[in-house]
């Protein structure tokens, strides 16, 4: 059904007019000296001893790049080694960070969850903000998380503050909250449960109840609302990267190419997801492109998922369109070299609202389970 209604931040009378959404922050590094700077030279040496890494890469990233990144790769590579760090990075991630310095790629949920499992003391979070946050919040050894750049944020997660979601609850009582995990860490903490992109249907139901406000992306809530009989109140926040996909922009694909595969992320509007053939959260879009290999694929998400997916499965050629999410493209090379040196920039959460905010994302855990 469609949803029941959208609410943003003009609606909420008592929202303090321009309000500062809650912002990614900086934080001093808490431990360890800063390291020698390595040499960023292209050697025969760095060519030898990162030869393997560019075959992972070598369908994606041409061969004049590689004398560019070669030598920061390797010195990340030595530096985690040296500072007992795991580096996460999301599907998001340019390709040589993806599958040249991460230990560990996944979405976002997948990667915070991984991180409560490594035995590191530090943990580089390739991502945005939110992302280091919820790594931060899993984390049972409060392990040391770095961002490399902390102005890596979200047009989702700056969409929202935990004072709006007081607001809305002030104005449905009783109704419960969910939050997708796309929010910062003070929206956590005042909703009931948290979602990912995978499960949103299967957690607003197992509230029971018959009205919902789901927040923050409504194209999300949209998608929610048409798999499930619960009324669906949203929230108006959306992707940045996804809502600029159109419908008429895919249509043009199948035209051209009748027997072409497209596959979208849910976070795109309707248009969009009425003419994809499979529409799922970016580990459901991988995993069906490694079990069906289609021959041509529009994969309807942001850039370098693409480019991430077909440096390992080279025989599906993809077509364009994608976009970039610029707060994706903060985290580079240089910068995962510098917050390995110099341990920073850490993420920090207060305590007490971090207990809060772990309860949501727990009961979305403890569901799936
Ligand atoms: S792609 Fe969209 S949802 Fe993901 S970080 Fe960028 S703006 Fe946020």
């Amino acid at each position: 059904m469609p949803i029941t209604g959208i609410y943003g931040p003009d609606d909420l009378a008592s929202r303090p007019q321009g309000q500062v959404v809650s912002s990614p922050r900086d934080a001093p590094a808490r431990t360890g000296p800063a390291l020698p700077r390595p040499s960023l030279e292209w050697t025969p040496e760095v060519e030898r001893a990162t030869a393997a890494l560019y075959d992972r890469v070598k369908h994606v990233i041409p061969p004049i790049e590689w004398p560019l990144m070669a030598p920061t790769i390797k010195a990340i590579n030595e530096l985690k080694r040296a500072r007992g760090a795991v580096i996460l990075a999301h599907n998001y991630q340019a390709p040589e960070i993806f599958h040249c310095v991460a230990d560990i790629g996944g979405d976002s949920l997948q990667l915070a969850v991984e991180a409560t499992k490594v035995e590191a003391n530090i943990i580089v979070q390739c991502g945005v903000h939110f992302m280091a946050e919820t790594s931060k919040l899993l984390d049972p050894d409060d392990k040391t998380v770095l961002i490399p750049d902390s102005r890596a944020g979200c047009s989702l997660a700056a969409s929202i503050t935990g004072a709006d979601v007081r607001l809305l609850r002030e104005k449905f009582p009783g109704v419960p909250v969910v939050a997708y995990v796309n929010t910062s860490a003070e929206v956590k903490a005042e909703v009931d449960i948290c979602c990912t992109s995978s499960n949103a249907v299967q957690v607003v139901e197992s509230l029971n109840a018959p009205t919902v406000i789901f927040l923050p992306d409504r194209y999300l809530a949209t998608y929610v609302a048409s798999k499930t009989d619960v009324k669906i109140i949203a929230w108006k926040g959306s992707c940045e990267v996804h809502e600029r996909f159109k419908g008429e922009e895919l249509r043009a694909f199948r035209e051209a190419d009748p027997s072409v595969q497209i596959i979208a992320h849910p976070e795109c509007p309707p248009d969009v997801l009425a003419e994809a053939d499979f529409t799922g959260s970016t580990a459901h879009m991988i995993n069906w492109v490694r079990q069906k290999r289609p021959r041509r694929l529009v994969m309807i998400t942001e850039c370098s998922m693409a480019d991430n997916v077909r440096a390992e499965l080279p025989d599906v050629e993809m077509l364009r369109p994608c976009n970039l999410c610029p707060h994706m493209k903060r985290i580079t090379l240089a910068n995962i070299l510098e917050s390995l040196l110099t341990l920073r920039e850490e993420v920090t959460i207060d305590p007490a609202l971090a207990v809060r905010a772990l309860r949501s994302v727990e009961r979305m855990i403890n569901l799936k389970n």
